[in-house]
């Protein structure tokens, strides 16, 4: 048999990242027993769907690489369909017209509570057949009322609901528009769903789902119901958490496979591995390995999750994802060196691709101004004489090299009788505006020889007009 998992959104919200760990257990499960996976936009609550939440969702799920083999299906294209089997119940007599009003459905329910009941349809309509009538009714399916549903939930064991529990749940509205159940009910058995993979807040759904599948004499899929993701402050995950949108973590500069890898150990684990392959995590995965509890989403983590991935990716795909950040950032990078000598020289200081973007500007523009405090401590006038020196050693290097430059300031030091960091300091705050650079050879080197040299005197001048200024 072949496995078939789905992954079915709502399209009434972006792709978030608790649907993007149900997307990748769901989609792991059928790489993982060379099954198929289907895309499936469940758009039947029509007020609520938007194109823009469907194109996000698409557009997060192509960015992290959780192709499907089938789809995307709309319900809203299977309307008929649906109707075809709400008639087919009615004809078999397993549903019915329900007449009651919303007036006579408050006050039972109020009725119920007083008592201390929960709340629930007692079944007037099917006790009180009364001739077909025009008019505002709703489709109800006539749930068993004996005996119990049992399934075996892969993550939770078995689950057992007592018949008495479900009234008869409601499978057309008085608009003629089938219900959510219903509508998931059809899909999953039409597109042949084995293994139902969803979140904890369907599972509620499913006794009523198992029933209204075996009305139909079809198979039941298995199930496997994934807990929530809390924020770190122990409620449940939302936007005040950061929690939003997986292409807003693209956006932060977070690689998909980084992504992917940390929310696969959010609520999953293989012994104490950390990082996992993409072929390791379909070789390891299975959902019996998912937490029951619920797991807390964590940036810290995720953070030193992604800057292992730019740190070990091979450094031309750590630099195709780059280019994406430069572009976004209008760096302009017509001169300047190769992306993946940036990557090199950046992996270990940067944790996101946004900041390493960022703090490449510099090897391919001219950096606006200064730093600040590093201009204050390193562009005063006793750095004139150092910079002088080096610049015009610089200039005069006729091998632009990592070793040559080194040999540069070295020497510069050795001549003036000062320590290298009197040479240094000055001479990094001259060619990239800041403190702070990766190794001064390797950045001069980067940054090209003309541009250090012209940035250096970009620096005396600077010098020059504060002494004129003091
Ligand atoms: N459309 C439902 C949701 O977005 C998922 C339904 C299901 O997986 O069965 O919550």
């Amino acid at each position: 048999m072949t496995i078939k998992t789905r992954f079915a959104p709502s399209p009434t919200g972006y792709l978030h990242v608790g649907g993007a760990r149900t997307a990748l257990y769901s989609w792991l499960y059928a790489q993982a027993q060379q099954g198929q996976f289907v895309l499936r936009i469940e758009d039947t609550d029509i007020e609520r769907s938007t194109q823009e939440a469907m194109d996000a969702i698409i557009e997060g799920m192509n960015w992290l690489g959780l192709t499907w083999n089938e789809g995307p299906h709309y319900q809203t294209k299977r309307f008929d369909r649906y109707q075809s089997f709400i008639d087919q119940l009615r004809q078999e007599g397993k549903a019915y017209r329900c007449y009651c009003s919303r007036e006579r459905l408050d006050n039972l329910r109020e009725a119920q509570k007083a008592k201390g009941e929960k709340p629930r349809y007692d079944g007037h309509c099917l006790t009180h057949t009364q001739p077909e009538q025009e008019g505002d009714y709703v489709i109800r399916f006539k749930n068993p009322q004996e005996g119990s549903v049992t399934f075996k939930d892969h993550v939770r064991g078995t689950i057992e609901v007592s018949n008495r529990e479900l009234d008869d749940l409601i499978i057309a509205r008085s608009d003629g528009t089938p219900t959510y159940n219903f509508c998931v009910v059809i899909d999953d058995w039409d597109m042949g769903i084995t293994h139902v993979v969803r979140g904890e807040d369907h599972i509620n759904n499913t006794p009523r789902q198992i029933n209204l599948l075996k009305a139909l004499g079809a198979p039941i899929p298995e199930y496997a119901h994934v807990s929530m993701i809390l924020g770190d402050d122990g409620t449940k995950l939302s936007k005040r958490h950061g929690a939003v949108s997986v292409l807003q973590y693209r956006d932060e500069g977070y690689l998909p496979e980084a992504l992917l890898n940390y929310l696969v150990r959010l609520g999953w684990s293989h012994g104490d591995q950390e990082i996992f392959s993409m072929e390791e995590m379909i070789q390891y995965f299975s959902l019996e390995q998912i937490n029951k509890a619920a797991s807390a989403f964590n940036t810290e983590k995720l953070n030193w999750v992604n800057h292992q991935y730019i740190k070990n990716m091979p450094r031309e795909k750590v630099a195709d994802y780059l280019l994406w950040h430069m572009q976004g950032q209008n760096i302009d990078m017509t001169q300047g060196p190769a992306l993946t000598d940036v990557v090199a020289v950046l992996a270990e200081r940067a944790q996101t691709l946004k900041e390493m973007a960022a703090a490449s500007r510099y090897f391919y523009e001219e950096y606006d101004a200064f730093d600040e405090t590093a201009a204050k401590k390193h562009l005063r006038p006793v750095a004139k004489e150092a910079l002088l020196a080096v610049q015009e050693k610089l200039a005069n290097l006729s091998n632009w090299t990592a070793e040559s430059i080194q040999q540069a300031i070295s020497n510069t030091a050795t001549e003036l009788d000062v320590g290298m960091g009197k040479v240094g300091m000055p001479l990094r705050v001259a060619v990239t505006g800041a403190g702070q650079s990766p190794s001064l050879d390797q950045t001069l080197l980067m940054i090209g020889q003309a541009r250090s040299v012209e940035r250096i005197t970009k620096a005396l001048n600077f010098i020059a007009n504060r002494e004129k200024q003091a």
